[in-house]
């Protein structure tokens, strides 16, 4: 079932008020052009199923410059409802100096937040619009070797304000092996840059699949995603994928790439957390710093 997204299943409780509401949940994809992010998107959709409507924001016409777009679509399964938006950002990374540009995106980021404080400030905060980032997918080029500086610059700029997901783009041109390693070396210069990525918390209360699930999607982080809108017939299954003289690369196969993981972690399993963890801690650290600065 190529269209079943699975976000009717919802594991427990937590999600009960929300599932009668129904569901909205923004992502950013980032990283340099020719990456895959639109390719991603597109298959994250599913668009032959569910084509989303544009509403691309009037974009600068100067050359230099990130442009922000988001693609919103409703999607609905067994009644219940998901509004998932994404914003994708083309012209990261692709500027002669590229020192700067984390800058557009972290502004982006930040005066969503300020739409969102001022809301709060108003009398009727009946009709809250939530258009803050939950979570940011930043595409790593499949290099093999290591980070680069403006995967450095761009994670240790955005990091308290945004939770990070980082993501090694078209996977499917490294083997099993390099992909092991080259995870093993992102997570070292992660780690050694003191860059926080998402982490999600584990509960006492949470059953033990629940957990192992949980433990098992973490595991995968960053994720080898491989994307395509195009079907490949395969004994007589019509399955999404990439093909290669040597063979065939499915997208939804657990064991060629980890995108239905990435597609679980924002869709099903995640989604309320990534929300939490916005709203609690990095919105919250942003509407502090800002009263403070204004002497508030
Ligand atoms: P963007 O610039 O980051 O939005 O990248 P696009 O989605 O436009 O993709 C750039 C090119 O890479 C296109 O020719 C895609 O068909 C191809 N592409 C996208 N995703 C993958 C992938 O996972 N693996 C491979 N090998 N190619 C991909
Ligand atoms: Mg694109």
């Amino acid at each position: 079932l190529l269209g079943y997204v699975g976000f009717a299943n919802l594991p427990n409780q937590v999600h009960r008020k929300s599932v009668k509401k129904g569901f909205e949940f923004t992502a950013m994809v980032v990283g340099e052009s020719g990456l895959g992010k639109s390719t991603l998107v597109n298959t994250l959709f599913n668009t032959a199923l569910y084509p989303p409507k544009e509403n691309t924001e009037p974009s600068n016409e100067t050359v230099q410059t990130v442009e922000i777009q988001s693609i919103t679509s409703d999607i609905e399964e067994n009644g219940v409802k998901l509004r998932l938006t994404v914003v994708d950002t083309p012209g990261f990374g692709d500027f002669v100096n590229n020192e700067e540009s984390w800058k557009p995106i972290l502004d982006d980021i930040e005066s969503r937040f300020d739409a969102y404080l001022e809301q709060e400030n108003r009398v009727n905060r009946r009709k809250m619009v939530d258009n803050r980032i939950h979570a940011c997918i930043y595409f790593i080029m499949a290099t093999g070797h290591a980070l680069k500086p403006l995967d450095i610059e761009f994670m240790r700029r955005l990091h308290t304000r945004v939770n990070l997901i980082p993501v090694i783009a078209k996977a499917d041109t490294l083997t099993e092996e390099e992909v092991v390693a080259f995870k093993q070396r992102i997570l070292a210069d992660i780690q050694h840059h003191k860059i926080q990525i998402y982490q999600a918390p584990t509960y006492e209360y949470d059953d033990e699949e629940t957990m192992a699930e949980n433990k098992e999607i973490m595991s995968k982080i960053p994720f080898a995603v491989v994307g395509s809108d195009k079907e490949v017939e395969i004994n007589g299954r019509r399955v999404r994928g990439r093909s290669y003289p040597w063979g065939l690369i499915e997208v939804d196969n657990e064991d060629h790439c980890d995108f239905v993981k990435l597609r679980q972690m924002l869709i099903r399993t995640h989604m309320e957390e990534l929300k939490e963890f916005t709203n609690n801690i990095l919105y919250e650290n942003y509407r502090t710093e800002k009263l403070q600065a204004m002497g508030i």
